[in-house]
């Protein structure tokens, strides 16, 4: 077909809406998530009763702003603008992991990017939750394309998560972002956990771990599928991506329920729910998190794009900072670069204990 296509989901307005939709639920996760790890706020968890005050997001959402403010300003992932975003609006204080703190810290004094993450944990790279914890929003960006989702998927989280788990827990995420969108989070448990196999370009942990609780999605009990395949406790793409698509595939549109299931999992709460609640409300209004949630959560920061209806951020607002070095070369590190089409999990499984977790 040579027709030209003029489907109003892929308008930049279309996409960008469902990204702050995305983006909305996963700070709503991220920052509520984070309350629980107030010891006071225990009961709380088990009650199913709000902590009070506003509730801070973490790195899960700064970096989840990047993400979004790089897609309004380009398109897709120009991984150079992501990097170069991610240093320049990283805060010590939200929570990073220690490597991806030192590597943000190293690329903002004018490091590469490709050399810093492909450093990480002895030229591994890292396997950390962070890549999957910040990309629901491009799944929902690009829910006209899924297959494009993941693959734009894999060029953000090269930029820090070079381990071929880090990029399928981020490839899983942005699939089932970009499926629960196109459902409206209609859809049945087991269509949403098939269809983001069915996305996954190569074998994986995360992949092995989607299988593993895709037997489980009839448990009404979280913990007890959390101590099945892991609720983020080793900060791993692996052991925490399977556990969120489980509770989110579950939850359908209801954010409520979602979040409570996931968070009373424990483990890394805060990236857990950011991921559960990226997925749901990417959904649209009906997976939206209740009102006031989304009021007691901390805003988003002045530099993210606000709607599609305003101006998105311009080019010169997520570009590199000025660092006194040119910038890396201009060819993008994708699947092909790091070999994931045909990565087999020799590599991934015996180092659970000790592994390239950067968060
Ligand atoms: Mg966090």
């Amino acid at each position: 077909m040579t027709t030209a296509t003029t489907d109003p989901s892929s308008s930049s307005g279309a996409r960008l809406d469902r990204a702050l939709a995305s983006l909305t639920g996963l700070a709503v996760g991220d920052a509520l998530g984070s309350q629980f790890f107030v010891p006071a706020n225990g009961p709380l968890l088990r009650g199913g009763d709000l902590p009070p005050g506003t509730w801070g997001w973490t790195d899960d959402t700064e970096m989840a702003c990047s993400v979004v403010a790089v897609l309004a300003a380009r398109g897709g992932v120009d991984q150079d603008e992501l990097a170069a975003a991610f240093a320049r609006h990283h805060d010590f204080d939200r929570g990073y992991g220690p490597a991806v703190n030192r590597m943000l810290r190293l690329v903002r004094e004018g490091g590469d990017w490709r050399e810093l993450s492909a450093a990480l944990f002895e030229g591994q790279g890292s396997w950390g939750n962070g890549a999957a914890m910040r990309v629901a929003p491009l799944g929902a960006w690009f829910a006209d394309d899924p297959e494009r989702a993941v693959r734009e998927a894999t060029l953000s989280a090269v930029t820090t998560h070079r381990h071929p788990e880090g990029v399928a827990g981020a490839q899983a995420v942005a699939a089932a972002a970009a499926l629960a969108s196109r459902s409206g989070g209609a859809h049945r448990p087991e269509e949403l956990i098939d269809g983001v196999l069915a996305l996954l370009p190569a074998r994986s942990m995360v992949g092995l771990g989607l299988e593993r609780v895709r037997t489980l999605l009839d448990y009404e009990d979280s913990a007890t599928v959390a101590a099945v395949v892991g609720c983020g406790r080793r900060s791993t793409a692996q052991d925490t991506v399977p556990f969120a698509l489980w509770s989110a595939a579950r939850a359908g549109n209801d954010f409520r329920k979602a979040f409570w299931a996931t968070a009373r999992a424990g483990g890394d709460v805060d990236t857990t729910c950011a991921v559960v609640g990226g997925v749901v409300a990417a959904a649209g209004p009906a997976g939206a998190p209740p009102a006031e949630w989304t009021g007691r959560t901390e805003p988003l920061p002045a530099w993210v794009p606000e709607s599609a209806g305003l101006e998105p951020v311009g080019p010169e607002s997520v570009g590199p900072e000025p660092t006194g070095t040119e910038p890396a070369g201009p060819e993008s590190v994708g699947p092909e670069s790091l070999g994931l089409e045909s990565v087999g999990l020799g590599s991934a499984g015996p180092r659970e204990a000790v592994g390239p977790a950067a968060g």
